[in-house]
């Protein structure tokens, strides 16, 4: 049985039209107890016109957002969320911005390096897949040192979808695994979680993001939050290969994973 889906994005985020009605009455088919609405906010990118915006309107969002919750608050928990995509000089904006509103749950993803978002040519042309790798990697170190104000990494090691064909689908996991490690300890001493993104299954990536080595990692060094995301554009999506991600987390030793309300996270039981 699936318990949550933390990571579901709406017509809110600009590479979704998915409604949210749509969305909340698929949780409820699936039987879902909790959803985080996680919509996109990547400010200060350059944008060369390859892809949608990513502003989200605040103003707009969480009302409706809050509307949605209690509505529903007898059928289904519906969290308010936000995928934020952090960048190392964002930490102090993203803080601000946060706290003005009343999230229960934020994502704090790496889409960008140098204002460049990573799945563009732009960011990819003068690099060879190393280099990428590398200064992503530097990116999320320095962006979990930058700020406080989230509760779980998204997608650690989802580069690997992108760049041209002889640089997408591969990292050298042996050469990054002190950055990765230090990357855990800081989330770990800042008492934030992972999650396991389940799109990477979709994406043919045959794997979550992150992989199985990096989640294994983040309890071994003393980690215990961890929530569970599709990353869904389209609510047909929602819960997606979640049987996959709780079979994995026994497979390891893992009894629990988070939920968040007003940014506190707690804990469920898994089976
Ligand atoms: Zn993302
Ligand atoms: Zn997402």
């Amino acid at each position: 049985m699936i318990i949550s889906d933390y990571h579901i994005h709406s017509k809110f985020s600009g590479d979704s039209n998915e409604n949210l009605e749509n969305i909340v009455n698929k949780a409820k088919e699936l039987g879902l107890k909790e959803i985080a609405i996680t919509d996109h906010m990547d400010l200060d990118v350059i944008s060369n016109n390859e892809g949608p915006n990513f502003i989200l309107d605040l103003d707009t969002y969480i009302p409706v957002l809050q509307e949605l919750k209690d509505k529903n608050k007898n059928e289904l928990d519906i969290k308010i969320g936000m995928e934020f995509g952090i960048q190392k000089h964002l930490g102090i904006k993203a803080k601000e911005l946060i706290e003005k509103y009343p999230f229960d749950f934020i994502i704090s993803s790496v889409h960008s390096v140098d204002k460049l978002l990573v799945d563009q040519n732009t960011f990819w042309k003068d690099k060879t897949r190393d280099q990428a790798h590398e200064k992503y990697f530097f990116e999320i170190l320095k962006s979990v040192e930058s700020y406080d104000s989230f509760s779980v990494q998204g997608h650690l090691d989802f580069i690997t979808r992108y760049g041209t064909i002889d640089k997408k689908g591969f990292i050298d996991y042996i050469k990054y695994s002190d950055v990765i490690d230090e990357i855990l300890k800081r989330l770990i001493s800042k008492n934030k979680g992972i999650e396991i993104n389940t799109s990477g299954i979709r994406y043919m990536e045959n794997r979550f993001y992150p992989s199985d080595n990096i989640i294994k990692r983040y309890f071994e060094l003393g980690g215990e939050i961890i929530t569970i995301g599709s990353d869904s554009h389209k609510a047909s999506d929602i819960g997606k290969d979640f049987e996959k991600a709780y079979d994995f987390l026994q497979s390891i030793g893992v009894k629990y994973i988070s939920s968040f309300e007003n940014m506190e996270v707690s804990f469920k039981k898994i089976k």
